[in-house]
């Protein structure tokens, strides 16, 4: 299966900008061996996904409502997403856990709207750094896997370190190595075979500089990429880093 390479723009970028930077990676995008997908704030994801459309790069939301429609002032629906072109959405991302309250239990009906208006979630998960130097990593990651993602499942997961996002630390590849492994285990352990086929993204402050060492670990199936994702370069030299 190729490498995801997804970006996440985060709330980064008026119109113009987000626009600029759409056709910036479109027009690095043709021949990499690796699948290329950005989400822009919802508000540009129509626009965006006009300039991508033909192209080999995938638009994808931040967020969802676990509600297919209602009165839920401020929020988007999955379908929404769908019909201004989008067709990944991020889902349980650590700043939604930590700023809005999310948790598992939300996140997981989430993904079943998402799954069900056509998009294919990417689901986060990732300890603190206070669960990590309590040697708490796996239990936590173990819970949110088992707490987040429905039976059956359809998408992705990205271990994100919430302590290597947007902080410039990036965990060791033994680090990614052993809880790639242990997500890996857990998938197979909570979705039998199927477990095998869920692509595992690693992120954390992933840029050129570290892409391929990280991207070669073993059960690395591609990187959800902040920072580095709004620097049309960067994220083309990552892609590349995935495509070697
Ligand atoms: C992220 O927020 O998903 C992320 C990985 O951010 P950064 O690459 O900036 O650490």
């Amino acid at each position: 299966m190729p490498q995801l390479i997804a970006g996440n723009w985060k709330m980064h970028g008026l119109a113009a900008e987000a626009q600029a930077l759409a056709r910036g990676v479109a027009a690095g995008a043709t021949g990499l061996a690796c699948e290329l997908l950005v989400c822009p704030p919802a508000i540009h994801v129509a626009a965006v996904a006009q300039i991508l459309s033909g192209t080999p790069v995938a638009v994808g939301g931040q967020d969802c409502h676990q509600a297919l429609q209602g009165a839920h002032t401020g929020d988007i629906a999955a379908a929404m997403l769908r019909d201004a072109g989008g067709s990944w959405v991020i889902l349980g991302h650590s700043e939604r856990r930590h700023n809005h309250g999310e948790t598992d239990e939300l996140v997981r009906e989430k993904v079943l709207a998402a799954t069900e208006a056509g998009l294919t979630p990417i689901v986060c998960v990732g300890e603190t750094e206070d669960h990590r130097v309590g040697g708490q990593e796996t239990e936590i990651v173990g819970w949110q896997i088992a707490g987040s993602l429905p039976k059956p499942f359809t998408g992705v997961v990205a271990y994100e370190p919430v302590w290597a996002i947007g902080t410039g630390k990036t965990a060791t590849e033994q680090d990614v190595a052993m809880m790639h492994a242990f997500i890996r285990e857990e998938l197979v352990r909570q979705f039998g075979d199927a477990g095998q086929g869920i692509r595992i993204l690693y992120g954390g402050s992933m840029r050129p500089a570290n892409a391929a060492a990280l991207l070669a670990v073993p059960n690395v199936g591609g990187g959800l990429i902040g920072g580095a994702s709004l620097k049309a370069g960067d994220f083309l030299a990552i892609a590349k880093a995935a495509s070697a």
